[in-house]
């Protein structure tokens, strides 16, 4: 038996390790063409990496399994849904040679935030980028907090992953109640991921237009005039529609049962 294979054997029974290859450290030797031994990644480390980006890319539990491949488009559905996952696979194939962020607009259930964040999880997974989900009701709670003299975190504590996420998913813009300090803050989030040219995926239950499924709200009032021009200047809109999948699936369960 060569003396090489023994300590490997070791190691393999060695449950502190989780790499057997490179004991964890994430780099292993490799024979270069001239014989000399170079030090290269080991195949773990890229796999460690993006799992501490999916990680900290904060996408919600309920959406931790979204992926694009599975948005299951059917000719009984609306001609939109197909439009928009293909949007969003191309999204992916080009990025980072895309020159705009996605704005999903549509009403509530056809699907919006299962393609926003299959885009996310792909771009992660595949490209390594750095990636936030971001509530819109939620993200302004967390500042509001901040603002408390108790609080642990600073409003910039809250906002720098923001701000600073290559590529943001901002979810269900315009769900909160449009005060002036509501405006003031989502103008802030856009106008600065605008001026430092980041992309930025949007959804939101709210169109550029009075609808029915919008109780007649547009985009205009819930973020106010100036953040939605901007919002049109950094993203691509994608219109989305049909019945509320939730329902029909609900109605299907009935249905089975
Ligand atoms: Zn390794």
């Amino acid at each position: 038996m060569p003396p090489s294979t023994k300590p490997s054997a070791h190691r393999d029974l060695d449950a502190t390790t989780s790499c057997p290859k490179c004991d964890d450290t994430g780099w292993v030797s490799s024979a270069a063409d001239d014989g000399a031994t170079t030090v290269v990644r080991c195949a773990c480390y890229r796999t460690s990496q993006i799992a501490r980006l999916l990680e900290s890319a904060g996408i919600p539990p309920r959406y931790q399994h979204a992926r694009l491949e599975d948005f299951a488009v059917t000719s009984q559905m609306d001609d939109t849904l197909g439009g928009a996952k293909v949007t969003a696979q191309n999204f992916v194939e080009k990025f980072p040679r895309v020159a705009y962020g996605l704005l999903f607009v549509g009403p509530a259930g056809v699907g919006k935030t299962h393609l926003a964040t299959g885009i996310l999880r792909e771009l992660i997974e595949q490209r390594g980028v750095v990636g936030r989900f971001a509530d819109y009701r939620d993200l302004l709670r967390a500042i509001q907090d901040s603002y408390n003299p108790v609080s642990q975190t600073s409003e910039l504590q809250i906002l720098r992953p923001v701000l600073d996420a290559e590529v943001l998913l901002l979810d269900e813009l315009g769900t909160r109640r449009p005060s002036n300090w509501v405006l003031d803050t989502v103008t802030h989030i856009l106008n600065d991921r605008y001026s430092t040219q980041k992309l930025t995926l949007i959804t939101t239950n709210y169109p550029d237009e009075p609808e029915a499924w919008s109780n007649n709200q547009t985009l205009t009032e819930r973020i106010g005039a100036y953040a939605r021009s901007r919002l049109f200047e950094m993203c691509q809109m994608v219109p989305m529609s049909g019945e509320d999948f939730r329902h029909q699936n609900a109605r299907a369960d009935l249905r089975a049962r």
